[in-house]
């Protein structure tokens, strides 16, 4: 049995919202290390997990905003500098999203292009629906609805019949049930308790739905200012930073 450890590292969204990390997750999947989403507080908050920034083989991003990517830059830079690592990194990116991380990257330290010339560095491109192969796990993305100028997407994650599932950031969509289906985890946004916007998800929309969200466990992230002052009647299993979940 392939053992896999999911620790929570980030579970606030953009505004750290109750002092939470941003949304980062760190999965220990049989030998390989895979980081879901970059967030700007992910270096720090991964440390004060005791776990390593630099241990890490892929990163799956699951669309182009700040909180989601932001980590990345700091991350290439100790790779670059301080570890002077050897060890291939693939980052798995939405369309344009080699672009935008390395312009961020290039920004933030002019010598970034040297960097990535240095660094095993390689960039996977995913599109919606398509289905990849990255070292043996099988991952799959869907379209979610979020600012589509990110490139928003919600994925699974499949490796010895075991399935991770990941919304991104997502008000309600249909591909939502697709994404959830018979997965061993669902991570799932719910940045709001009961408001209701196009681009983010409430609470009251997934306790309506999760009879029909057919995961097997579902753990709920992405917390706002809103969610959290409702945080006590949010029932089930909720993210909290430095979590640990074994599936
Ligand atoms: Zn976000
Ligand atoms: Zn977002």
């Amino acid at each position: 049995m392939t053992f896999i450890k999911l620790t929570v590292i980030g579970s606030g969204n953009a505004f750290c919202s109750g002092g939470r990390f941003n949304s980062c997750y760190y999965v220990e999947w049989g030998d390989k290390n895979i980081l879901l989403d970059c967030g700007p507080t992910s270096l720090a908050a991964i440390r004060k997990c005791s776990l390593d920034p630099m241990a890490v083989d892929i990163i799956v991003i699951s669309h182009l905003h700040g909180d989601h990517i932001a980590g990345i830059p700091f991350l290439v830079l100790e790779a670059y500098k301080a570890d002077k690592r050897k060890k291939p990194l693939t980052i798995i990116i939405p369309p344009d999203g080699e672009r935008r991380i390395k312009e961020v990257c290039a920004i933030l330290y002019p010598d970034a292009i040297e960097m990535f010339q240095n660094l095993d560095i390689r960039f996977v491109q995913y599109s919606q629906n398509e289905e990849i192969e990255i070292e043996g796990f099988n991952m799959k993305f869907f379209e979610v609805s979020h600012n589509p100028l990110v490139k928003p997407h919600g994925f699974r994650i499949e490796k010895d019949s075991k399935v991770l599932a990941y919304s991104g950031d997502t008000g309600w969509t249909d591909n939502l049930y697709s994404i959830a289906d018979k997965s061993d985890l669902f991570i799932c946004e719910c940045n709001f308790y009961e408001k209701e916007t196009l681009t983010h998800l409430n609470y009251k929309k997934l306790e309506a739905e999760k009879q029909n969200l057919k995961a097997k466990r579902m753990l709920l992230t992405h917390f706002g200012k809103e969610s959290l002052s409702r945080y006590a009647e949010i029932m089930g299993e909720k993210a909290e930073d430095g979590k640990c979940i074994e599936f």
